[in-house]
């Protein structure tokens, strides 16, 4: 198959990239490289060995709706993995504009264009963040839930998700072979095992990547101290807790539902391991992979920070059979931590 991912020089697309050029399919990468790298891309070329040459690059921006339909028509792209988004809840709440107009108008660009172009399947990538701030009773949250996004980020994502919806049942409607999934995110970390790639955020507002840049000293600003965002939430050690899911297990996912789908559905799965780990399980389990002392300092609460999220993930694996297969936190911990050691400036290299 062809598969178009946009975000491709990011971190989690980039992670869909390989491994679809493992699994043997030739892959188009669209990225605008405003905060994708170039060197992932290269990455990507060096571990795929042999099926490189199954690999394009196109530095693109979603907003150039006619270039990304020439482009998709030119190499009959049949899929599309859509990562490529601006994704920082704070950042959005002070640029809201920027969100909105890369994260869905871009999206109703690339819909546009690959609707003009024929192609068939579209899997977007959603997030937890469009629940909002769910209620106790909540948790863990199903992808019935009511979702009410309380920040442009969110709600950026869910218009996207109504597009989707609302193209999809107009294309069964007229007998056109479309269909859609939305894949909403918890916590994504980890990275690829093999050591090829890895996370890189400029800035880095993630807690794992944060507590290793710590433990490398590589934080002097902050005297390489992690700020605990709340240690007052209702939680067992009044830390927040989170669904941490491997980033492998998650491109797993989308490759499952891209096998999974059928002309006219349009199908959501929260995309977690329906287990809650708390800010500081996290720091204790960086130190027993890291053999480190992280220095720690009690902060207040993170602006619409909620206090437990955590995925119930029955559905996909009762629809399609998937389930995270790293269940414990650890080996993604250490797969971040040996990539982060053998490239200390990221991508930056
Ligand atoms: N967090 C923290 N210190 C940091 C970064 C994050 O205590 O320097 C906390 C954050 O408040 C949240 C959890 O770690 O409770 C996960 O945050 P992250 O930004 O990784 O993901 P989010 O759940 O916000 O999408």
């Amino acid at each position: 198959m062809h598969i178009l991912v946009t975000g491709g020089a990011g971190y989690i697309g980039s992670h869909a990239a390989l491994r679809l050029l493992r699994d043997g399919h030739r892959v188009v990468i669209v990225d605008n490289l405003y905060r994708g790298h170039a060197g992932a891309v290269n990455a990507i070329a060096r571990a795929a060995g042999r099926n490189a040459s199954n690999l394009n690059f196109h530095r693109l921006d979603l907003l150039d709706t006619q270039a990304l339909e020439h482009m998709m028509r030119a190499h009959a792209v049949h899929a599309v993995m859509h990562f490529a988004a601006l994704t920082y809840v704070g950042e959005s709440v002070n640029r809201p504009l920027d969100y909105w107009r890369a994260n869905t108008a871009g999206a109703l660009s690339l819909l546009t264009a690959a609707d003009a172009a024929g192609v068939t399947r579209l899997i977007f990538s959603s997030t937890a963040a469009t629940y909002g701030e769910p209620g106790p009773q909540d948790v863990p949250i199903r992808e019935d839930l009511v979702q009410r996004p309380i920040n442009p980020y969110g709600a950026s994502k869910l218009a996207f998700e109504r597009i989707l919806t609302e193209h999809t049942h107009a294309c069964k409607a007229s007998g056109k072979d479309f269909a859609c999934a939305f894949l909403r995110y918890f916590n994504v970390c980890g990275s690829d095992r093999s050591g090829a790639l890895g996370e890189h955020h400029d800035p880095e507002t993630h807690l794992i990547p944060i507590v290793l840049h710590c433990l490398l000293g590589r934080r002097p600003q902050s005297s390489n101290t992690l700020s605990i965002f709340g240690h007052d939430y209702p939680t067992p050690d009044g830390t927040a807790v989170r669904d941490y899911v491997n980033v492998e297990d998650l491109v797993d996912a989308h490759v499952h539902t891209l096998a999974a789908l059928k002309a006219g559905d349009v199908r959501s799965y929260n995309i977690g391991t329906g287990t809650g780990l708390s800010v500081r399980q996290i720091v204790d389990a960086a130190e027993r992979v890291t053999g480190l002392k992280l220095k720690t300092a009690d902060a207040p609460r993170r602006a619409g920070d909620p206090a437990t999220l955590y995925a119930d993930p029955g559905k996909i694996a009762r629809e399609i059979g998937w389930k995270a297969a790293t269940r414990e936190v650890e080996p993604m911990i250490e797969h971040a931590w040996a990539w982060m050691k053998a490239n200390p400036r990221g991508y930056a290299n």
